[in-house]
């Protein structure tokens, strides 16, 4: 089960949509359309509306379109994004490349698909302790994942004081077109002395979007069930 916060879809798709008529006029205001002051735009509303959760357990579940349209032509919205990129142009970060580069395909930057931080719990299947001391590697497409930055590791160990905790977030893949839907293949690999390996495999069904998840931190979990290991040897199922 995971949360997400319709509101972000609700300004990034307004601010994107806003930004292309402002180009279209022949920009009178001279605002600064590039993508960080469009990021620095969108931080700028997103502080001052109110977010709105939803639940979502397909992962990737998203706000419907129509939705979308209603809550981005809301007259308050519109005025929050028109007042963000002038102030935004007015204080323009000083150290930053604020040429669009290459013109691109797409509104907003390169696509992505980003992927979930990926939570789940071992225990021992015997006594239904917390495990310590395994080694938990997460794999796609038969290959070791790559992580999103040094601060996660894969593999990681599992230590005592995390009560078998172990969590992943992995690098978000390069996408083609926004809304594309996929599901990413994975498999837990769990070792630990004196017990079977446990392998277990998910999915994770994720939707393309324009840009980074670490850039907007969105942040998303895949929670998956409790996994157990058991010593060798034990009966047949
Ligand atoms: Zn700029």
């Amino acid at each position: 089960m995971e949360i997400h916060n319709t509101t972000e879809d609700t300004v990034f798709s307004a601010i994107s949509e806003i930004c292309a008529s402002i180009e279209k006029q022949g920009n009178p205001g001279k605002f600064c359309l590039c993508d960080q002051c469009r990021m620095d735009a969108a931080c700028f509303v997103l502080n001052r509306i109110a977010p709105h959760y939803i639940r979502s357990n397909r992962g990737a579940a998203r706000i419907d379109q129509k939705t979308l349209s209603r809550q981005q032509q809301d007259a308050d919205t519109v005025s929050l994004v028109l007042e963000a990129l002038k102030r935004v142009s007015h204080n323009q970060r000083p150290n930053t490349d604020h040429t669009r580069g290459p013109a691109k395909e797409i509104a907003w930057g390169p696509v992505f698909f980003n992927i979930p931080t990926i939570i789940g719990r071992a225990f021992n299947g015997a006594n239904f302790s917390p495990l310590a001391d395994a080694r938990v590697e997460l794999r796609r497409e038969g290959k070791q994942e790559e992580m999103k930055n040094r601060n996660w590791e894969n593999p990681c160990t599992l230590v005592a004081n995390t009560q078998g905790t172990f969590t992943f977030w992995p690098e978000s893949i390069p996408a083609k077109d926004a809304g594309a839907r996929k599901n990413f293949e994975y498999s837990i690999t769990i070792e630990a002395a004196g017990f079977e390996i446990q392998r277990h495999f998910f999915e994770v069904p994720v939707i393309s979007e324009s840009g980074d998840a670490e850039s907007f931190s969105m942040n998303r979990t895949h929670t998956l069930p409790d996994l157990y290991l058991f010593p060798p040897g034990g009966d047949e199922d």
